[in-house]
């Protein structure tokens, strides 16, 4: 048996990421929600240097609530990987002149250091820093741990531990019964994004309750073990609550006066910045860990090929309801979400209209990027319809959705601030 105390010999040895840490966990002792707490421990753990047991018991790919130790347990890869995130994006200082986001392969090539030597690659990044922007990269990433530990929080409060949400099936599950739970992921993820406002123009009656499509769609969900279908409304209960602690959590932190006074940049700009770096790379992460299951000899393949793909194999269909978020809900709206509130509540300090600007267009980027998932949820709960008006017509009908490119996206969003 292991306990929490055995992290502490695999605690990250980083000087960086434990001066982030010690900043994240200022911040958080600032706050009502964490003060309100009894205990509160928390461990940035480097599992390569973990026993076998303490990685078998304690092993997340990001971050875990421990409801009995009052713990989280963050994973120190994952903290470096949001490192590396806020440091691409922060080399500039506007959206339009960041070198990653002029176009797919510039984020893809991103992706791969990564994944390949996440290690190096974030040193080399380091170097490239001013003392003036270490600090707001520093905080940046304080920041985003902040949020991430005010989710865990959610989960500690809620007396929520470890659950692998979304169940993963196991292996040998009939195809059908994976399409059926791939058709209440996506028509989950379509009503959550409907719900704020993303949808997808064209879709709006069929897609209403006792509409054609729910109604081919609850048709496929009724053949789901009752669990299943339980399982999925239990998670979006509580990983929407334990967002809204996280986004409370990262608000009370900026309000904290005394804990911003010498910081670079107000809290509210630089907390903007830390969640579009963050979501924006995780959600190309997700993507290209999609593309490359989906056709791992082209590499990545491009996006219209992508579509094609999904719409020839029915497996596709099942892995891509993936790519939508299965420990947590999908980053881009979590964030978009989180921007948001952060924007509408009064800063503790004045903010620059320039740097308004910015924030205004990071967050406008966020949602201009989730054009793809709205498609892909829409297209994936309308799947059970469309295939009954095959039938009904005769015809297979090529339903092709058009995607955007980063480079569209951007002039798009240039054009909306003229
Ligand atoms: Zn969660």
């Amino acid at each position: 048996m292991t306990s929490f105390a055995d992290l502490a010999a695999c605690e990250t040895d980083d000087p960086v990421l434990i001066a982030v840490r010690d900043r994240a966990i200022t911040l958080l002792l600032a706050t009502s929600v964490v003060q309100e707490l009894d205990e509160l421990r928390i461990a940035v753990v480097d599992f390569d240097r973990a026993t076998p047991a303490v990685r078998e018991d304690y092993f997340t790919p990001n971050c875990m609530a421990l409801v009995q130790e009052h713990g989280i347990v963050v994973n120190a890869s994952f903290l470096r990987s949001a490192e590396i995130a806020i440091r691409a994006m922060g080399l500039s200082g506007s959206v339009f002149a960041t070198p990653f986001l002029r176009q797919e392969s510039e984020m893809f090539g991103l992706v791969r250091h990564l994944r390949d030597r996440p290690q190096e690659y974030g040193l080399a990044l380091r170097t490239l820093a001013s003392a003036e922007s270490e600090r707001r990269r520093r905080d940046e990433l304080a920041l985003a741990l902040v949020f991430f530990l005010g989710h865990e929080i959610g989960h500690l409060r809620q007396g929520e531990e470890r659950r692998g949400f979304t169940t993963e099936l196991p292996e040998g599950t009939a195809l059908e019964t994976q399409l059926a739970a791939a058709t209440a992921k996506y028509c989950r993820h379509a009503d959550e994004l409907r719900s704020f406002g993303f949808d997808l123009p064209g879709f709006e009656t069929v897609f209403t309750r006792g509409g054609e499509v729910r109604v081919a769609a609850d048709a496929v969900l009724a053949s789901l073990p009752e669990n299943e279908v339980i399982n999925h409304d239990t998670w979006f209960r509580d990983e929407s609550r334990a967002d809204a602690c996280g986004t409370e959590v990262l608000l009370q932190a900026l309000q904290a006066v005394e804990l911003w006074k010498d910081a670079a940049e107000p809290g509210a700009y630089l907390a903007v910045r830390s969640l579009f770096a963050v979501s924006v790379v995780s959600w190309f992460q997700d993507l290209f860990r999609l593309m490359q299951q989906v056709n791992e000899e082209v590499d990545p393949i491009g996006l219209s090929q992508f579509m094609l793909e999904l719409m020839r194999d029915r497996h596709n269909y099942v892995r891509a309801s993936s790519v939508l978020g299965s420990d947590h809900r999908f980053t881009l709206l979590r964030a978009a979400l989180a921007m948001d509130r952060v924007l509408q509540s009064s800063p503790a300090e004045p903010v620059q209209e320039r740097l308004n600007i910015d924030a205004l267009q990071r967050a406008a980027l966020v949602r201009l990027l989730m054009d793809m998932a709205v498609k892909l949820a829409t297209m994936g709960a309308s799947t059970a319809w469309m295939l009954e008006k095959d039938k009904t017509r005769g015809t297979p009908q090529l339903f092709m959705m058009q995607f955007e490119s980063l480079a569209s996206e951007l002039s798009r969003l240039q054009r909306l601030g003229e």
